[in-house]
């Protein structure tokens, strides 16, 4: 006799945690939230009627990020929320390398981005080829990718890291030696903090990247009394200002526990319109670099991806086989549970 395996219990999408109006009205002026009010009210019914979760990063702008977002956090968050929901359809608002880890995580989910333009100059300063090279160059040598990389060059790798994760990432590795791409100035700064020999490929965050030390001890001259915490993408000469140095979730963290007086945030300026809202005994001293990939993620899109069911993100199941490995040894070297193999479920 046969029996039909029960099913999946799916997990009820709580809208009232993605909807916070309190935190809404704060951080958007009461005409333009009115505005956009159709727009939301037509997001967030779709998310219900497709059983869909936004998942948006720290860099979206507060009319996403307070409205619609039913996760909000770094690359290492999104990943861990994308492997764990049991929702059937994914939006990622955020660029196109966290759509495709979504995907790696949960290949047999939809997943969607509002806009597939949404790169990223991380990811597209390397490819597959280039880390073949690197491992001919020097064989043996582990090989760890930052998360804001392609799936093609995931699969080339031995392990992932984010900003979060990566010194623990490269302590976790039974090597002397390794081999940290693509960003030149997240592996630099994790070289001060290992005695692992940290060999670099030369990417950068055309965000972070912008920042000087000049710049900062301008603040310093300007706002007596300021701290100045800062994301590890930056060039050296700016880490080096820092009072902290973390990825965005740390940031945020720091901010909410330390309540300084006067802080600035060194990195992409929607992140302390964001953040400032939470903390207003903050002053928040806001240089503006603003990703433009980023910024291509809108409202509109996110309405427009829900009801097009548009653009689906999609790798190639070997490809993202192998990826997803490399995805899954960074989640339990972060303390998430790996996802269940989609052929065993
Ligand atoms: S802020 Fe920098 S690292 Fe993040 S998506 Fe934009 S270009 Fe890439």
């Amino acid at each position: 006799m046969t029996t039909t395996p029960a099913p999946t219990p799916r997990r009820r999408i709580d809208l009232s945690v993605a909807s916070e109006p309190s935190i809404a009205a704060k951080a958007i002026p009461a005409e333009e939230l009115a505005a956009l009010q159709p727009t939301i009210d037509a997001i967030n019914a779709l998310k219900a009627e497709r059983n869909a979760i936004v998942l948006a990063h720290n860099y979206m702008t507060p009319d996403i990020y307070h409205t619609v977002a039913d996760i909000r956090g770094d690359s290492l968050a999104l990943a861990q929320e994308a492997a764990r929901t049991d929702a059937d359809v994914i939006v990622l608002a955020g660029v196109h390398f966290m759509a495709e880890t979504a995907k790696i995580t949960c290949p047999d989910k939809t997943v969607l981005i509002p806009d597939p333009a949404a790169g990223c100059s991380l990811a597209s300063s390397i490819t597959g080829a280039d880390v073949r090279l690197l491992r001919q160059r020097y064989p043996g040598v582990p090989v760890v990718c930052y998360v804001n990389t392609t799936a093609e060059v995931k699969a080339e790798v031995d392990i992932c890291c984010t900003s979060s994760n990566a010194l623990a990432v490269v302590e976790s590795l039974d090597s002397d030696r390794v081999i940290f791409l693509p960003d030149q100035y997240l592996g630099a700064w994790v070289a001060t903090q290992t005695d692992k020999e940290i060999i670099r490929w030369h990417g950068a965050c055309e965000v972070h990247e912008r920042f000087t030390g000049a710049e900062l001890r301008d603040y310093r001259a300007g706002y007596p009394g300021i701290q100045i915490i800062a994301h590890p993408e930056c060039p050296p000469d700016v880490l080096a200002e820092a009072d902290y140095v973390g990825s965005t979730a740390g940031m945020i963290n720091w901010v909410k526990s330390n309540r300084p007086a006067k802080v600035v945030m060194v990195t992409e300026c929607s992140m302390s319109d964001n953040v400032a809202v939470e903390v207003p005994d903050v002053e928040m001293i806001r240089p503006c670099n603003l990703c433009p990939h980023m910024k291509r993620i809108t409202l509109e899109k996110i309405l427009h991806s829900l009801r097009t069911m548009t653009t689906e993100v999609l790798v190639d199941p070997a490809v993202a086989a192998r990826a997803r490995r490399s995805v899954d040894r960074m989640l339990a070297v972060s303390g998430a549970p790996a996802p269940t193999p989609a052929a065993a479920r």
